[in-house]
């Protein structure tokens, strides 16, 4: 049985402790949140922290709540969290969808949101759907707090912009008017990693799609936003045909590569399938809200 080098363990009471412990024993400081990524990285020695420092005590992180016109996500809520949250599944259904479909109950039961997101596993489901909704990020230091877009979180396989003495604190997701979102995966088997994946969002005014944000899982050595596939779909009827040729564009784009879970071209296949796929359910969704936001209205009058 592998198991990890020694480690010293340290708790925190609050963001202000986790800091100033980040502080003191950074770089060889490690967050522990879920603990279902980095204590088998530790056990396989891939991560050899000197100090844990546990942030499961701190209960201000762990919440999924609505202000200023925004879906505020906690870095310290659970999957299961995320998928038991109606307000998640009102504004968002494109999360209801991923949760549903990442790993185990025992897994989503512990694993957290920004531990998903920190560990930046170029297969993880939940920045493709950050990314498609064009979310935000909040990162904290002693020194203050700064926002990053969900886009520019990644900065490699298993790097994002947190710095060794930061910790994620919250995503930010903007409630808009007239969208609709979905996310699909395919799997080799039922609680598995991707072996493509593809989030998407669609904001429409009348049939006109005004805006578009897609974002892949599984397709490249990090997440992959599909910009060239949005920008061609703004301003375009949402129509079966241009829905089909922002697939085309996406999976031209997506850069995958072939390993244990399948060849790069049956990956890129996948891109463009699921990119379809989704924008379909997205439109769909929105056309539905639409029909009830009108039915409600005329109900008032
Ligand atoms: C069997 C299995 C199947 C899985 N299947 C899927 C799947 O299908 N799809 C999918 O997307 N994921 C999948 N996962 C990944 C799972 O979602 C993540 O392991 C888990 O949610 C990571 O969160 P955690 O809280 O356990 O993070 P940890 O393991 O505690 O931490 C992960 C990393 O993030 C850092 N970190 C954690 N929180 C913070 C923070 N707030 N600020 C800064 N750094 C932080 C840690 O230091 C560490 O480097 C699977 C995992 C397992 C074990």
């Amino acid at each position: 049985m592998q198991v990890p080098a020694q480690v010293e363990y340290e708790k925190a009471s609050s963001v202000e402790h986790a800091l100033a412990l980040l502080a003191r024993y950074a770089p060889g400081a490690r967050v522990l949140a879920g603990g279902h990524s980095l204590i088998p990285m530790m056990k396989l020695r891939l991560a050899q922290p000197e100090v844990l420092i546990d942030i499961n005590g701190i209960r201000g992180l762990r919440y999924i709540e609505r202000a200023g016109g925004e879906l505020r996500i906690g870095a310290l809520a659970r999957h299961a969290d995320l998928l038991a949250a109606p307000l998640a599944g009102e504004h968002f259904t494109i999360l209801h969808d991923a949760e549903r479909v990442i790993a185990d109950p025992i897994v989503r039961n512990w694993g957290t949101i920004g531990g998903s997101l920190c560990q930046a596993d170029p297969s993880e489901d939940l920045s493709a759907a950050f990314a498609a909704m064009k979310g935000t990020m909040v990162i904290q230091g002693l020194d203050g707090s700064r926002e990053v877009s969900a886009r520019e979180f990644h900065t490699g396989p298993y790097e994002t912009v947190v710095g060794p003495a930061e910790l994620l604190t919250e995503i930010r997701l903007p409630i808009r008017p007239g969208g609709g979102s979905g996310y699909q995966k395919v799997s080799r088997r039922a609680g598995d990693w991707p072996v493509g994946a593809a989030g998407a969002a669609v904001w429409l005014t009348g049939d006109v799609i005004a805006d578009a944000g897609i974002g892949l899982a599984a397709v490249g050595a990090t997440h992959f936003v599909a910009a060239e596939a949005e920008q061609y779909l703004r301003g375009r009827p949402a129509t079966e045909e241009s829905l089909q040729r922002a697939g085309e564009i996406a999976a031209a784009n997506c850069r995958p590569v072939s390993d244990q879970r399948g060849p790069a071209e049956y990956k890129r296949h996948l891109a463009g399938e699921l990119t379809v796929r989704v924008l379909r359910v997205a439109v769909g969704r929105a056309r539905d809200q639409a029909r009830v936001r009108s039915v409600a209205s005329q109900g008032r009058a």
